[in-house]
């Protein structure tokens, strides 16, 4: 039998490891903390369960339905209620464009000179964006999105890493932003809700695996070096799946595949805190599902999701408000102290709500590391990184194919079928 080692049991770590077991490996996942999941964490608040790190998933894709719907679970996903959410800008809330990709709008006046697009070169989306739509468009429409979804600012995400359809458009031929947006739009046949959650948070998706991976996890359990012939913690292994974030992987490849190392340190991470506040029945929000924040705007936070409204009363109760700060490269508040925390967060509230009222209740996660950066050249990083890892041993994570739950369920799965082909060809 096929003895697979899997590094990390966030949610890449854990579907490679069930499809491996699914599969008839001997699977063992290690990991260093004392709980599964890793950015998958749901916390209690006044009794209710509440999602401190991802709380929702890309419901277009089908890899987190199939996963649910395999699990048992598919009856605990919902859906959003239908309410917009709105960009916080100027000192006003302003509808976020209906028709956009990443933020990038469909009917913004563009430049009318051809876009010199090079096929061989990568930019990023804020120069692309600036340089077709202007500045106002960067900072209100595709800053806000990037900072929800990368922790980053426009000008440090990859158009062709982040937005592979839309680079393929330019590729092409196609002469003018707005097309191509409008043309990869057109292309997506997806309907119904764009995004989904489990209804007791994703803790009901780890207990689902959890059960699954039963008597094959070690909590608890760092592999602090990673050595070839892959013996880890004592055991000996035929493969090895390493499903931990790009920092961690540097860390434990550093003195026994020094080129790998160097590749995957070239990976940023932004920093992040979730501030989850619960505030009196009587504290009222305006009718959006969230707020996300035009750059330049005097506040520490990036995003607001009013929980409650997004998801109704009965999934969410509430009053309930999750604050989302920091970025790459722009503050540090992730180093602050609960209260310095807790503070801004409640500030920024008032400054975009007008809320003065005391929260009954704060829940504070801070992610360290918390979402790799597509910066541009990232997918020659990519191929550095899949030159430099020896045969056995195969990466996955949120730095391959996209950051969201969907994605990293799909590259996991991908790297159980290449340790498998591994196995056959071994
Ligand atoms: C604040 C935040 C909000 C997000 N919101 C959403 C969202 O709403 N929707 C969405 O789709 N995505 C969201 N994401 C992105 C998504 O949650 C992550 O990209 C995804 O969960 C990453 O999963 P992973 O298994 O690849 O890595 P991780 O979750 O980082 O798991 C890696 C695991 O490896 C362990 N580990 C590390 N080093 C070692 C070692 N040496 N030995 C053993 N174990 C080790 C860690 O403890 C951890 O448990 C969010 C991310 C963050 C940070």
């Amino acid at each position: 039998m096929t003895a697979v080692a899997v590094i990390g049991a966030g949610i890449s770590g854990l579907v490679a490891a069930f499809r491996l077991k699914q599969a008839g490996c001997r699977v063992t996942v290690f990991e260093s903390s004392d709980r599964i999941g890793g950015k998958l964490r749901s916390g209690t608040m006044d009794g209710l369960r509440v999602d401190v790190g991802a709380e929702a998933f890309v419901r277009r894709r089908p890899e987190v339905l199939g996963l649910a719907a395999e699990l048992g679970l598919a009856d605990d996903i919902v859906s959003p209620l239908g309410r917009r959410p709105a960009v916080y800008a100027d000192g006003g809330l302003h509808p976020l464009a209906a028709r956009q990709l990443m933020g990038i709008p469909t009917d913004a006046p563009e430049v009318s000179v051809p876009l010199a697009w090079n096929r061989r070169v990568d930019v990023s989306l804020g120069a692309l964006v600036r340089e077709r739509l202007g500045e106002t468009v960067v900072a209100r429409s595709v800053d806000p999105m990037l900072s929800g979804v990368y922790s980053a600012h426009a000008d440090d995400v990859s158009v062709r890493a982040a937005l592979p359809a839309l680079a393929a458009e330019l590729d092409a031929g196609t002469q003018s932003l707005t097309a191509a947006v409008q043309r990869v739009l057109d292309r997506s046949t997806a309907s119904g809700p764009v995004f989904g959650a489990f209804r007791g948070g994703y803790q009901d998706l780890l207990d689902a695996l959890a059960a699954q991976l039963e008597g094959s996890i070690l909590l608890n359990a760092p592999v602090p070096e990673l050595r070839s012939g892959w013996m880890l913690r004592g055991w000996w292994f035929d493969a090895v799946v390493l499903a931990i974030p790009p920092p961690q992987v540097a860390r434990i490849t550093r003195t026994t595949f020094p080129r790998l190392a160097q590749a995957v340190a070239g990976i940023p991470a932004a920093d992040s805190v979730i501030v989850t506040l619960r505030f009196p029945d009587s504290v009222e929000f305006p009718d959006h599902s969230g707020v996300l924040v035009a750059s330049g705007e005097i506040l520490t936070a990036k995003a607001f999701t009013l929980s409650t409204q997004k998801w109704g009363p009965d999934v969410r109760p509430g009053p309930m408000v999750r604050v989302s700060l920091g970025r790459l490269g722009v503050s540090r508040i992730v180093d602050e102290d609960d209260a310095t925390v807790a503070e801004a967060a409640l500030a920024d509230l008032q400054t975009v709500f007008g809320t003065t009222a005391s929260p009954r209740s704060a829940l504070i996660q801070r992610w360290y590391e918390g979402i790799p950066v597509y910066v541009p050249g990232h997918l020659d990083r990519l191929a550095e990184i899949a030159d430099a890892t020896p045969p056995g041993l195969v990466l996955t994570g949120a730095y391959f194919d996209g950051v969201g739950v969907a994605a990293c369920i799909a590259h996991a799965e991908a790297a159980a079928a290449a340790v498998l082909e591994h196995r056959v060809a071994g």
